[in-house]
């Protein structure tokens, strides 16, 4: 299966047109590989969560190959057994799927382990691989620079017969962890550092996530993953450019063992401003507790924006207008909040919420229960309807929209001038109520009655438009407001000495205790994004209980993209 439909997917979908899809039309024309399906696949290493970076490539390898009828295989690239958990493997499915994609086949690169071993012994036989008894520390000197050749390993011409009786017992667990490994037989003056007779084996007595205690050697990077591209008849294994330089590498092991002619193709990875694309230094984030888990809103991890409230077409619409190129580039992260934006401002369901309250008593207006207004659901979708929203004498606004001493060109409420109230009515600021300390605590006004559904009765005209909560009918609950985690465009720029949690935004997460809402968002959905009008769009917090709500704001209302745009194009 390709591309799954997505009742989040609207208008946005992937068709990515560029140099990848032209390569991969191009060998179908030439029928490079005869009828065979196109093959692709993504091949996640399971030693985190997945991060917006995987999105594009996941968006490429489905999407390419959907574009031509092909397949697409997950496969687990889990060689790694100290680092590699099954809660990623799980993690990653559950993304990959949210994302909006599933894979043809499940596959793991540990499910290869065997055949990987009786290829060794091809090329150990063939006088391709030796095993080497020098240290690591040996083998990174022998290795020689980028502009000094390296030398040979004194164990480098060792018979085949003592290698395949090496080899063997590294595998029957004779020899302590790092004392020996298998190397490729290929070239130490190699001007390609990874082919300076890479390591193909090396000793681990470690148990695997999945193969237990089975091996004691495991193959590297390198030596499993065009094998394993191979073994599942992968056409095209595209990958970001940091592995370029291990494309010869590639080619030699499929070559020299004469299988299946995967071909590795490289795109750019993605870098997003403000944002760390990094496992490592996310899962460094997760261990020491400077957020609060990977899927902490203010993680660039799938799991983290989806808490957030992004959603799988927006995020799919991003990266395929980043685009594909042949060098490495910097996206800025406004462009991403655009694409989450437009597709918020189209689906999200409005409603009125104060974060920060002050009380406003209408002197004028009847005691008792008020009355009902009745408010569009979403104006940019008319089939989204209308709902009834309470209004009595005493509301919320935000703290924000008064002044008692207004600076000059404010024109929300304060003393003697007129604002209306968003669906309701027009009131005027008569007097303020102060606490011992001076500060206004409630604020009286008067209402035009004729003024109802915030329609001027007679022509006069009022600045600024307010929303507001009934207070006897408001539900309270707890908002979380979030900024950047980094202060840096990129998070990697600090002093020498330093490093990137140096660089952390001590303000990226503001809680706010007690919002006050208008009663129609205590049924809110979790998956389901909401616009508080005039302040932003926000989600439910799977934290929520019945009792107490917890929203967080995906963003703020202000899209800042265009100006960008406009200032580059200029
Ligand atoms: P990280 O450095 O975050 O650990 P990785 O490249 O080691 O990333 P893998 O699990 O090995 O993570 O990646 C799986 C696939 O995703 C690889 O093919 C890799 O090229 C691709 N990928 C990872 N990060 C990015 C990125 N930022 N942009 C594009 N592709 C990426
Ligand atoms: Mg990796």
């Amino acid at each position: 299966m390709g591309t799954m439909s997505n009742e989040n997917l609207g208008s946005l979908d992937v068709r990515p047109s560029n140099f990848l899809s032209e390569r991969i039309a191009e060998d179908v024309r030439t029928k490079k590989y005869g009828d065979a399906v196109i093959q692709t696949r993504f091949p996640p290493e399971p030693n985190g969560y997945l991060h917006i970076g995987h999105a594009k490539a996941i968006c490429l390898n489905f999407g390419l190959a959907d574009e031509v009828g092909g397949k697409t295989n997950l496969r687990f690239d889990d060689t790694n057994p100290e680092k590699e958990e099954q809660e990623y493997v799980d993690s990653i499915q559950q993304d990959i799927r949210w994302l909006g994609f599933d894979w043809e086949r499940l596959c793991f690169a540990s499910d290869y382990f065997g055949q990987l071993y009786v290829w060794a012994i091809k090329l150990i036989k063939d006088g391709k691989a030796y095993v080497d008894d020098l240290t690591a520390d040996e083998i990174r000197q022998y290795r020689g620079t980028l502009t000094e050749p390296g030398r040979d390993s004194p164990y480098r011409n060792r018979s085949v017969e003592e290698n395949l009786d090496l080899f063997e017992r590294m595998k029957k667990g004779e020899f302590p962890d790092g004392s020996r490994v298998l190397r490729a037989k290929i070239e130490m003056a190699s001007p390609n550092l990874n082919m300076r007779d890479p390591v193909m084996y090396r000793i681990l007595h470690a148990s695997h996530h999945r193969t237990g205690d089975e091996w004691c050697i495991y193959p590297m990077y390198d030596y499993a993953h065009g094998q394993s591209d191979s073994i599942e008849n992968v056409t095209h294994s595209m990958c970001s450019l940091e592995f370029a330089d291990h494309q010869p590498l590639y080619k030699w092991f499929i070559e020299n063992l004469g299988i299946f002619p995967s071909q590795q193709i490289e795109f750019d990875r993605l870098s997003i401003t403000y944002t760390l694309l990094s496992k490592r230094k996310l899962l460094q984030l997760v261990q020491e507790k400077r957020v609060s888990g990977w899927d902490d809103p203010r993680m660039p991890t799938l799991s983290g924006l989806r808490r957030r409230g992004f959603t799988p077409g927006a995020i799919r619409a991003f990266v395929t207008a980043a685009g594909v190129s042949r060098t490495n580039g910097m996206v800025d992260i406004e462009m991403l909040e655009h694409f989450q934006r437009d597709d918020l401002n189209k689906r999200a369901q409005r409603g009125m919420a104060v974060l920060r309250p002050l009380k406003v008593v209408i002197d004028n207006y009847p005691e008792g229960d008020g009355e009902f207004v009745e408010v569009a659901n979403n104006p940019e979708d008319p089939t989204a309807g209308t709902r009834e929203v309470p209004f009595s004498r005493e509301i919320y606004i935000e703290q924000d929209d008064f002044r008692e001493v207004p600076p000059p060109k404010y024109y929300r409420l304060s003393p003697g001038k007129e604002v209306r109230l968003r669906n309701a009515y027009f009131i005027t600021a008569q007097n303020v109520v102060k606490d011992g300390a001076g500060n206004v605590v409630e604020v009286h006004c008067t209402y035009d009655p004729a003024s109802r559904g915030g329609n001027s009765p007679d022509g006069r005209k009022v600045k600024s438009t307010i929303h507001w909560v009934s207070t006897k009918h408001a539900v309270s609950a707890d908002v979380r407001l979030y900024e950047k985690l980094f202060t840096k465009p990129d998070p990697n720029d600090c002093v020498e000495g330093g490093s990137f949690l140096d660089n952390i935004n001590p303000e990226s997460l503001e809680l706010i205790g007690d919002a006050k809402l208008e009663p129609s968002l205590a049924k809110a959905k979790a998956g389901e994004p909401y616009q508080f009008e005039r302040v932003g769009y926000f989600c439910l917090d799977p934290d929520s209980i019945d009792e107490r709500l917890v929203f967080n704001r995906t963003l703020s209302l202000k899209d800042s993209w265009a100006k960008i745009e406009k200032k580059a194009g200029s």
